[in-house]
């Protein structure tokens, strides 16, 4: 083959979800889409906040040169500006402007991180289960995938499979709380025991370890604490996208934020920089950076999804399934009826009821339930899995 081989092989393996969301809507058209539950992707089903139809709609009365032109790779100083202070404000840091790069989104901050701190032959650690992107995003910058299993009981880090799985070679960890796709927030004592292994280890092998915190689902939760990473751990970088939050996935916009706390802050945000260069991203689309600047501080509307998870979770609960509590995101992680997530899987599609499996996410015997759909999906999706659970009597 003259083509790249890699990229090729990319293209051909597609993503599961992706596969799954694409057999949904062919079903939909050929039963009607009240007759197929689709809990496959992440796609939210609350509409963008009035404030950014408004904020959009002002920008169009700007010249056009101005509106539709190119910004600073790293983004209008302005609406990094408000990133900033909106950071600063909630957090009780003292960021600046020049610690932020804005991206198309956190798949673009997460790649660009990865470029920026990796070279040939290194490892990046993920916690399994984990979203499956980070594979390809880790590999094509270089470097090798490790995968290490979650605490598979409270789906915390398991910090002492995370120090054993750390050598000269192991230049980062991504993290990802509140969690895709099992929906758990990390507790501030799992992040400090993360960070002393990560130092403890560094110390021992004389090599630096970069903490990458991908951070999309932060302003999705139920109650529970999100603590600030950066303030665990100095050699951290974090990636946010307003995909979630403000329910923007197809505008394409977030930010790596490299902390003026971390003790490699110069290069690392030349390096950054050089490697939203290297992809070709040019820069963030303006549009949307120009809505940050009026809506970065506008809330995400839990309540609705807050609405999903009791009434997903009451309903299971009830039919006799057994799930990880979630805290945060819009996703429930539930045991598969048999071992094989994969064969549990082809029985919910036979009831049309579309989750993933767990095997996607680098861990078996489990299924993903997205749940950021309409409140009337869930409840009318409970009698085909009281009929599923009926086939394991
Ligand atoms: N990280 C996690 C954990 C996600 O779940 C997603 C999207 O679902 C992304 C990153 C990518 O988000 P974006 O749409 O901002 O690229």
């Amino acid at each position: 083959m003259t083509i790249n081989e890699k990229s090729y092989a990319y293209g051909a393996a597609k993503s599961s979800i992706r596969e799954i969301a694409a057999y949904g809507a062919a079903r939909k058209a050929a039963i009607g889409a009240e007759n197929v539950y689709d809990f496959s992707l992440g796609n939210p089903s609350i509409p963008a906040p009035e404030a950014v139809r408004d904020s959009i709609a002002r920008s169009l009365e700007l010249p056009p040169t101005q509106l539709h032109g190119y910004t600073p790779a790293s983004g209008l100083p302005s609406a990094r500006e408000a990133v900033a202070k909106s950071l600063n404000r909630r957090f009780g840091t003292a960021y600046g402007p020049n610690d932020l790069y804005l991206t198309c989104g956190a798949a673009a901050s997460i790649s660009i991180s990865f470029h920026a701190v990796c070279n040939a032959g290194d490892e990046v650690i993920v916690i399994a289960p984990y979203f499956p992107e980070y594979r390809v995003w880790i590999e094509t910058a270089g470097a090798t995938c490790v995968e290490v299993l979650a605490d598979q009981t409270t789906f915390q880090i398991d910090t002492e499979a995370v120090a054993a799985a750390i050598n000269e070679r192991t230049k980062a960890i991504i993290i990802n709380s509140p969690n895709n796709p099992v929906g758990s927030v990390y507790t501030a004592q799992n992040l400090q025991d993360l960070a002393d292994v990560l130092r403890a280890r560094e110390a021992e092998l004389g090599t630096k370890i970069y903490l990458v915190s991908d951070e999309p689902y932060r302003e999705i939760v139920y109650g529970a604490d999100v603590p600030w990473v950066p303030s665990f751990y100095d050699r951290t970088i974090v990636t946010y996208s307003y995909s979630k939050s403000l329910s923007l996935p197809g505008e394409r916009i977030g930010w790596v934020l490299v902390p003026n706390t971390n003790p490699d802050h110069d290069e690392l945000v030349l390096a950054v920089a050089g490697a939203g260069r290297k992809l070709g991203f040019v820069c963030a689309p303006a549009l949307f950076q120009r809505v940050l600047m009026d809506c970065v501080d506008e809330p995400s509307d839990v309540e609705a999804y807050a609405r999903n998870r009791k009434a997903l979770t009451e309903g299971l609960s009830k039919l006799g399934y057994e799930y990880i509590e979630p805290d945060g995101a819009f996703y429930l992680w539930v045991k598969a009826l048999e071992p094989d997530a994969e064969a549990f899987f082809e029985k919910c599609k036979a009831l049309d009821l579309l989750p993933v499996p767990s095997d996607s996410f680098g861990c078996p015997g489990w299924i993903r339930i997205g749940y950021c759909v309409s409140y009337e999906t869930i409840v009318n999706s409970m009698p085909a899995w009281a009929k599923l659970k009926a086939q394991y009597a």
